[in-house]
């Protein structure tokens, strides 16, 4: 989400006139979009505002902005205890920076008030030849216990489905093959009559976007119906996101997740039974207070029997205001690392073994870039989300190309391109 908004932030500036720079040190102006979803986040800013702040000290004209969520919740107090930032807008203002740059009316050097935005105003980027990300809903209203994202991102709001298609549809005239839907929980997205699964059926019909993608799937409003549409359409891709958790109903409870893990064994059953292949990832957090070894131990069982492809695995860390900042954070730090290690071991295994069961399969993979390490191999995108590094004489990006796997470890596959087909 912090990613898509950079990119409209930073396609709205240079709209303006602004221009981009390559290195921060010839910037005039430097802006952090933040994170406030675990204290690591937010002490990595604080880490990079000193680092800009000998940059600011040798050229003092230079103007610091911290946008998002570290901003919004933080406000005044961030210009108290950073006083070298110049602005602070939050979440629901940060497209104001022009304006605010300007000293354009009604504006001012912190902004975290809710309710100014016209969302339907922001208008999705791309910024690469091949892919982009469409925000579909902005703010979350669950409330889980230990998550900062409803106080900082507001209430949900939707798009409108006419807003998203036309993005769809103007990307797509772009050269973009593949668009990410992207929301708290794209699941409960809805305008007027339109829920989630016919936002996609409405994508299907109206553009030619060739693939399609979402994140990120809440397992209390999954619906059958979205897996039917999946199923029925081979233009979105098989890959579903769907935060676990804990595997542990206790847990879960106390997190305010409103499932219990039976019923999110039953929506992976379904989803696996209705889709041929299909990709599932997860986030999975350890030492949430009261996390007993017992509850653990649930969790490791839950990663066992549902065998992710991959996942995201956390250290639960406070966030003042949530629900459980009022609970006993009475896991140790380093049993809490125990755990995160177990967990990560436990998921590689079996993240090595989904791999292995790719090789052999001939995947339709869009050209990405170069491999990290080697300008020698392409690095492409499958259906399922995965990575693929392959040889290649002729690197067209965002062409689409048939790749059979050949090998894989637990987290790159490697193959060959079957170049006659490619387009
Ligand atoms: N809306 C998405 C994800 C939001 S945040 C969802 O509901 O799944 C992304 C992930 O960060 C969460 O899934 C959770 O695993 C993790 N997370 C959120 N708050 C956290 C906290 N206080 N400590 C550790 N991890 C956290
Ligand atoms: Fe946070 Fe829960 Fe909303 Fe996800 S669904 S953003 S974890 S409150």
């Amino acid at each position: 989400m912090n990613l898509a908004d950079s990119s409209t932030l930073r396609v709205a500036m240079i709209t303006r006139g602004y221009q981009l720079v390559d290195d921060e040190k010839d910037a005039d102006l430097i802006v952090l979009n933040t994170c406030s979803v675990r204290q690591k986040a937010e002490d990595r800013i604080r880490g990079r505002l000193g680092e800009i702040h000998s940059l600011k000290k040798r050229k003092p004209h230079v103007k610091i902005a911290v946008v998002g969520c570290m901003a919004q919740r933080l406000g005044n107090e961030l210009i108290d205890q950073v006083p070298y930032v110049d602005y602070v807008l939050g979440t629901d203002r940060l497209f104001a920076l022009p304006d605010v740059l300007e000293g354009n009316e009604n504006t001012s050097s912190v902004m975290t008030a809710f309710g100014h935005e016209n969302i339907d105003s922001i208008k999705p980027i791309r910024e690469n030849e091949h892919s982009a990300f469409v925000t579909i809903s902005r703010g979350c209203n669950n409330y889980c216990s230990y998550c900062i994202v409803p106080y900082v991102r507001g209430r949900e709001r939707s798009h409108s489905r006419e807003h998203i298609v036309e993005a769809v549809h103007r990307m797509n005239d772009e050269g973009v093959v593949e668009i990410t839907l992207l929301g708290q929980n794209v699941n409960s997205y809805r305008y007027k009559q339109t829920d989630f699964p016919c936002l996609l059926q409405s994508i299907v019909r109206e553009t030619d976007i060739r693939r399609i993608r979402f994140m990120t799937s809440h397992p209390k409003d999954l619906s059958e119906k979205l897996v039917d549409v999946m199923a029925n359409e081979p233009r979105i891709m098989p890959h579903i996101h769907l935060p676990l958790q804990s595997g542990s109903d206790a847990v879960l409870q106390r997190m305010g997740r409103a499932y219990t893990y039976s019923h999110y064994r039953h929506v992976i059953d379904y989803i696996r039974r209705k889709l041929d292949y299909v990709v599932i990832t997860t986030d999975l957090m350890v030492g949430f207070p009261g996390e007993t070894l017992e509850d653990f131990e649930k969790t490791l069982e839950a990663v066992r029997d549902i065998r992710y492809d991959s996942a995201f695995m956390f250290r639960y860390s406070v966030r003042p205001g949530t629900k459980a900042a009022g609970y006993d954070d009475d896991v140790p730090e380093d049993e809490k690392i125990r755990r995160l290690n177990k967990l990560i071991e436990l998921q590689q295994n079996i993240s090595y073994e989904r791999n292995q069961r790719e090789v052999g399969r001939v995947c339709e993979c869009v050209v990405e870039g170069y491999s990290r390490r080697s300008q020698e191999l392409a690095r492409g995108r499958t259906e399922g989300n995965k990575t693929v590094l392959f040889r290649t004489d002729e690197m067209v990006l965002g062409s689409v190309a048939p790749v059979q796997i050949t090998a894989a470890d637990a987290f790159t596959l490697r193959g060959e391109i079957m170049e006659a087909n490619r387009s």
